[in-house]
């Protein structure tokens, strides 16, 4: 793995695959570069609103995640009925996976190494050049399920 950052191996992606460039998309890439999990896109537009000069509407946020979603650069994770969260795809330092509440949405992070090995040997036997993995254990969180 190069040591590019993801928002600079996002940059070469988007160029590669002819997207426009733009100042929201700029500032999409630079704050979910920052984040250490998902956000939501409202959650990304007030981020935005929050430093002056990087507003974006949220149209504009959706169409960046659309095109990023796209091209395998984020993972988008379904929460509650409506929502959905985004984060940067990377199997690098702060790799981890998801536990969601189908009750409140929820969305805690979480990671092992077991789980790691167990992926990385599997990837060995199945027929599939192996990427990337994703997982997402789904249920009640402890304030849902009383
Ligand atoms: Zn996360
Ligand atoms: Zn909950």
């Amino acid at each position: 793995m190069s040591a590019a950052t993801w928002l600079e191996r996002a940059e070469s992606v988007l160029a590669g695959a002819g997207k426009k460039r733009g100042g929201a998309r700029r500032a999409v890439l630079e704050l979910l570069q920052a984040q250490t999990c998902a956000l939501s896109a409202p959650e990304i537009e007030a981020a935005l609103a929050a430093h002056a000069g990087r507003r974006a509407s949220r149209a504009s946020i959706y169409r960046v995640l659309d095109e990023l979603e796209e091209l395998r650069l984020v993972q988008r994770v379904e929460v509650g009925q409506a929502m959905a969260r985004y984060e940067r795809v990377g199997e690098g330092a702060g790799h981890h996976h998801h536990l969601v509440c189908d009750r409140c949405g929820l969305l805690t992070p979480f990671s092992d190494p077991e789980l790691e090995s167990a992926i990385r040997r599997l990837s060995t036997q199945v027929p599939l050049h192996v990427h990337e993995h994703e997982i997402v254990l789904r249920g009640e969180c402890r304030d849902c399920a009383g």
